[in-house]
């Protein structure tokens, strides 16, 4: 349930344990529901034959196992052909060290992102944007796009033209950028390459499949577009303190959301500033006294 404590993202949704999405596609979910996650992370079974990709592995909880297995049976599955991570995030490569316990090392394909990834007793294989990977019917194509975290690959499923997104599109709820690893500049563009690329279906890394992916990432790129604009309408010709412009575009929100609605307007401003459409005055983003700042067009 929601109330006024909790992240507005992502809330009060159901998905089954184990769904069939294509002919490639099966999902298996990580059994980590959150404020944060949704639902849980979504994983993928890909492919067509006895071993497949499993695209992300959750956040390594003894619960998600039965379930890939379940997800294995239903489509014919017996083995784990090679791991595909979207990103380095807890809950898409927690679950890596447990899933091949159970079925075996295979390879980790990962754009290597050295902070976090160090932290993981298994090495990476490191892709890029442009790396193939196949299995049996299916072939995946990596996109970069960052914005989310500095690691983050979008995935397309060349035989369907569609898109696995991991936390770039979700099922539900907006993605977020968090303001000391993530950039909304790169995650603007990261868009834009999604949207190049005129997928059909989206299956996101959490929430329900997306059925009209070129649409979504559309409404995606227009919501963030449409919060700029009341960004600057609410500075004006001012200089103004972020707490300001957070209350004039959450007008009518609890005061409780003010933290995060800080977060996700100071990204906002970090990107106008970053094009030199505006310029923060005091308090630096990166010194804390995020709520003080002080901001003005350029
Ligand atoms: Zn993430």
């Amino acid at each position: 349930m929601s109330d006024a404590q909790s992240p507005p993202i992502l809330l009060g949704s159901l998905l089954p344990d184990v769904d069939v999405w294509s002919d490639r596609v099966a999902v298996a979910l990580g059994q980590n529901p959150s404020a944060f996650t949704g639902p849980g992370t979504n994983t993928y079974l890909v492919g067509t034959g006895p071993r497949r990709i499993l695209l992300d592995a959750g956040d390594g909880r003894e619960e998600y196992l039965p379930v890939l297995e379940q997800a294995m049976e239903r489509v014919g599955c017996e083995g784990i052909d090679e791991i595909v991570l979207t990103h380095g995030h807890p809950d898409h490569i927690g679950g890596v060290e447990s899933v091949m316990k159970r079925f075996g090392e295979v390879l980790v394909h990962k754009r290597p992102w050295p902070d976090t990834d160090v932290v993981y007793p298994f090495e990476i294989s490191p892709i890029d944007d442009g790396s193939v990977i196949k299995a049996e019917g299916a072939t995946l194509r990596a996109i970069y796009t960052p914005g989310h975290c500095p690691d983050h690959l979008c995935f397309i499923l060349e035989e369907e033209q569609a898109a696995f997104s991991g936390d770039n599109v979700l099922g539900i709820g907006t993605t977020v950028i968090p303001a000391e690893s993530g950039s909304l500049l790169e995650y603007m563009d990261s868009l834009a390459r999604l949207e190049g690329e005129e997928p059909t279906r989206i299956y996101p890394a959490h929430g329900p499949c997306i059925q009209d992916g070129r649409a979504k990432v559309g409404e995606y790129i227009e919501h963030r577009l449409e919060r700029e604009r009341q960004i600057l309408d609410a500075l004006g010709g001012e200089t103004r303190e972020l707490i300001d412009i957070v209350r004039a575009v959450y007008v009518g929100y609890p005061e409780a959301l003010y933290p995060a609605a800080g977060q996700s307007v100071t990204s906002h401003l970090v990107k106008l500033e970053e094009e030199g459409r505006v310029s923060c005055e005091g308090h630096s983003v990166e010194g804390g006294g995020v709520l003080e700042a002080l901001w003005k067009r350029s």
